[in-house]
């Protein structure tokens, strides 16, 4: 088959192809635990569900306009309101097929070839290949210079370029869980104004964080930086309507439109039953303080097992469901007289033989380590440590 030439530079999400491939190999009989799709295991909140349910019997089943109903993008604008104190517009709105939808449709809206987009490594894996998918050149800069996978601002200063056209942040973090510092958001937004680009600010984990630390979002930080930030946040990790598909942007007028140009184009409307259980949703969080406690046990659980391992170090956490262990020490030794030479490999090996799913750091940008979810509960996480402290064991 003769694909379009861009399919040669784009690769398939690799958390979703683990996920895949670990369902797959249990319907043929092999017990693996999954610690791949960073996907809550709670339930759909109860009046999301009875709103869907009597949206659908009372006949909200037709299209509704692309960027998505008056009230869920009301619904929207005051959840946004009421969490970070900015007020938008409805025609700064736009409802998606979830987060990830709105992020492709804002490289589609903004990005051109020989644009440069600054990533932050290690990062959610549908970041590059969107950028590269609308023809730009993702820029990555490392963070982590101390182990707190802080970005590196110094590393951040030298790549900035004529060609930036915007940076991506994503706080609380996929795949390390860091919340960025305030000083952190502060400087980056600086830089951005400074150097006219703009920001993306993912925060689809913003409400999921423990001990504490509460995330900055850029947008509060005057209209300087909110005109030129697009807020991206949904509904599938702090109402775990993961299924659902329900997304969103906040931003500029004019980027909105193009955005819902290109939705007319492609999916139209996020499905309209959907929109009415998201705008019911939407307007009570008060399910989640319990449902944050129960991620902090197990967080807390998983980065315990890691730290016990030799060869392991495992940074806590301070938001969204995902630990990013360093395997470092395990890269070199060998399990069955098979050596362990990358990331990639250590997950397939774990897979094979541990009965324990993860994914390859590199599909993060970062060799040495493996992202676990622990969005699970603390039964298969524990079932899972002691899988990887019995491969660990025979590790020589
Ligand atoms: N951003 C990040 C950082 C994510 O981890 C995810 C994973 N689901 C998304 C966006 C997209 O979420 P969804 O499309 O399910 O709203
Ligand atoms: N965002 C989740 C993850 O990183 C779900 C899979 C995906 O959309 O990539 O695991």
């Amino acid at each position: 088959m003769k694909l379009a030439r861009r399919m040669s530079s784009f690769a398939e999400s690799a958390t979703l192809e683990v996920a895949g491939r670990i369902t797959r190999l249990n319907a043929e009989g092999r017990n693996v635990i999954s610690f791949a799709a960073g996907e809550p295991d709670f339930d759909v909140p109860e009046p999301a569900k009875e709103a869907a349910i009597n949206a659908i019997r009372r006949g909200q089943n037709k299209y509704t306009p692309v960027a998505g109903t008056d009230a869920l993008k009301t619904a929207v604008i005051e959840f946004t309101k009421k969490n970070l104190g900015v007020q938008y517009a409805k025609n700064e709105v736009i409802v998606s097929l979830g987060a990830k939808h709105s992020l492709y449709n804002v490289s589609q809206a903004l990005f051109d070839e020989f644009d440069e987009v600054v990533i932050f490594t290690p990062y959610w894996v549908s970041y590059p290949n969107q950028v590269l998918l609308a023809g730009a050149t993702p820029v990555f800069v490392k963070s982590d210079p101390d182990g707190s996978f802080q970005p590196d601002m110094n590393d951040l200063k030298s790549k900035i370029t004529a060609a930036t056209k915007a940076i991506i942040i994503n706080s609380p973090n996929n795949p390390t869980g860091a919340v960025y510092t305030n000083e952190v958001v502060r400087k980056i937004s600086d830089l951005a104004v400074e150097n006219d680009i703009y920001l993306i600010s993912d925060e689809i984990y913003d409400s999921v964080v423990y001990d504490g630390v509460r995330p900055l979002s850029p947008v509060t930080l005057g209209e300087d930086v909110r005109k030129r930030t697009i807020l991206v946040n949904g509904l599938s990790k702090s109402f775990s309507m993961t299924g659902w598909r329900l997304g969103y942007a906040l931003g500029d007028a004019e980027l909105i439109a193009a955005m819902v140009k290109i939705q007319s184009q492609s999916t139209s409307n996020a499905v309209t039953p959907m929109q009415v259980a998201a705008t019911e949703a939407l307007k009570d969080l008060s399910f989640l303080p319990p449902r944050v406690e129960e991620f902090k046990r197990r967080r807390d659980l998983i980065v315990k097992a890691f730290n016990s391992l030799e060869g392991v170090n495992c940074t806590s956490p301070k938001g969204a469901f995902y630990a990013f262990p360093d395997f470092t020490g395990w890269i070199g030794k060998s399990f069955d007289g098979e050596k362990i030479r990358d990331s990639v490999q250590l997950a397939n090996m774990l897979i094979d033989k541990a009965g324990v799913g993860p994914v390859p750091g590199i599909a993060f940008g970062s060799e040495n380590h493996l992202r676990f979810t622990y969005a699970m509960s603390m039964e298969k996480i524990e079932e899972g440590m002691m899988r990887l402290a019995a491969f660990a064991s025979k590790l020589s």
